[in-house]
């Protein structure tokens, strides 16, 4: 191998990329150059987890201004930011970001929703010689029913006379219990927000026709009128039909 060959290319490269620098790259040897390139590199190596720059050994070089790419066979970078550093501070500005997005997005949402389209067939009372603990809404088999507040899922499954329901514990600690569903979208256990779907309307257990019966109970156990306590949350559901 020659060495001869080898660098004549970088030679001309250099002598067309970099005038003022000439006198001082005639005076240092081929083999210099090399080594100081790697005495560069070693040294760019090292200091790449330390603060300071190893700039200064090419004084003459920044005075004329060269970039760091003109200068690069015989002088160390610049700038000298850890790229694993500066990947770090920026995935964390971006993390940041996203939180910050986040708790926006969060207080504009609504926080209380209506669980159905449907109007209200049916108010909380007495009817038809018993007590209807609930409202119930009308709807299509399979229209999406949404949990009322944000909360978390506490039972999914059968239950008497409703064919199949899910209770939330919603987020005031009452609970809120969706009966006749016709299919459950939610598991025990799980968080949700107002709005989530966690269940559709369906007709099963014992019911006259497809609906959501929807009821709240308080802290205390007590079945409380639905009607209310959404309007006392700024819902105004659509009684115009509701007997
Ligand atoms: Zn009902």
């Amino acid at each position: 191998m020659s060495v001869t060959v080898s660098l004549s290319p970088m030679k001309r490269i250099r002598s067309m990329n970099t005038s003022s620098n000439r006198a001082t790259r005639r005076r240092m040897p081929v083999g210099r150059i090399a080594a100081a390139s790697v005495a560069a590199g070693a040294v760019v190596a090292a200091a790449a987890g330390a603060s300071h720059s190893v700039s200064s050994e090419q004084p003459d070089l920044q005075a004329a201004g060269h970039t760091a790419a003109a200068a690069a066979p015989v002088s160390a970078p610049v700038a000298l930011e850890d790229p694993a550093a500066k990947a770090a501070r920026d995935a964390e500005l971006v993390a940041r970001d996203h939180e910050r997005l986040a708790r926006e997005a969060d207080a504009l949402r609504p926080k209380v929703v209506i669980p159905v389209i449907g109007p209200v067939s049916s108010l909380f009372g007495a009817r038809w010689g018993e007590f209807h603990a609930g409202m119930d809404f009308a709807d299509p088999i399979g229209t999406p029913i949404a949990a009322v507040t944000d909360g978390t899922i506490i039972e999914a499954g059968p239950a008497q006379g409703f064919g199949l329901w899910v209770r939330v514990q919603q987020d005031d600690g009452t609970i809120g219990v969706f009966g006749h569903v016709n299919d459950i979208l939610a598991t025990v256990g799980q968080h949700v927000r107002a709005g989530d779907i966690i269940a559709t309307v369906g007709n099963r257990g014992q019911s006259t026709g497809p609906h959501l019966h929807y009821e709240v109970w308080a802290v205390d156990g007590q079945k409380i009128d639905p009607l209310p306590w959404l309007i006392s949350r700024g819902l105004h559901p659509n009684t115009a039909m509701a007997s």
